[in-house]
């Protein structure tokens, strides 16, 4: 599998004073569109704000043995103490609804744009939790869940909408349980911002990222 490292060739900027923007996954200067997607890494906005968080919270990430489900090849292995990855349909394909793996394999969680592509999303989260060991933390974002107050769902995966389940509202922090936080993340090159969820067990991970993050990224715990 691709991962892909930044390749830091002269620090910030340039050498000549000005300032092109520069992929934080992968060093590239060249973008395309609106969203600046990277024609090197092709990651886009959403990528890299959640990127920005990941840069922040590394230290609290080495001890962590990680599960990984689909592709987020700009996360590393080697920022955690393991890291196993779930593709969907091809290598070591692990179903969310109902994971392979006996209670409490795992540290950290990681589950971007996936919930709204099965069909049983409680189950996925509580599967999720079960995974966790008591200070281990699930990270999760669906496509924009501030945008309205009800989750829109369908029942069935909306070919017209990208084969998903359902559109998420703010109201799926009730989905989400408790403890749960929210951080507000955002993407350096753009002006897009996102939020990102961390599911735990216990409060206690999730305080200690809140202060990790402290005067650099807005954290709301419920
Ligand atoms: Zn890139």
């Amino acid at each position: 599998m691709r991962l892909f490292r930044r390749n830091l060739q002269s620090g910030h900027g340039s050498a000549a004073g000005s300032d092109p923007k520069r992929c934080p996954v992968c060093g590239s200067t060249s973008f395309r569109g609106d969203r600046l997607t990277c024609t090197q890494c092709t990651h886009g906005d959403r990528h890299r704000a959640v990127f920005a968080f990941y840069e922040l919270i590394r230290p609290n990430l080495t001890n962590r043995r990680a599960l990984i489900f689909s592709g987020e090849n700009w996360l590393q292995d080697d920022w955690f103490a393991s890291c196993e990855r779930s593709f969907y349909g091809i290598e070591n394909h692990l179903d969310v609804q109902s994971v392979d793996r006996p209670d409490e394999s795992y540290d950290w969680v990681v589950c971007n744009h996936v919930l709204e592509h099965v069909e049983n999303d409680v189950a996925a989260i509580g599967e999720m939790r079960r995974i966790l060991s008591g200070d281990g933390v699930a990270q999760i974002t669906v496509p924009s869940p501030a945008r309205k107050l009800k989750t829109l769902d369908w029942g069935y995966p909306n070919e017209e909408k990208h084969g998903h389940y359902r559109s998420y509202g703010g109201d799926m922090l009730r989905k989400l349980g408790s403890p749960v936080m929210a951080v507000v993340v955002a993407d350096g090159l753009t002006t897009h911002r996102d939020v990102l969820f961390l599911v735990a067990r216990s409060e206690r991970p999730l305080y200690g990222l809140a202060d990790r993050l402290r005067n650099k990224l807005i954290c709301l715990m419920f």
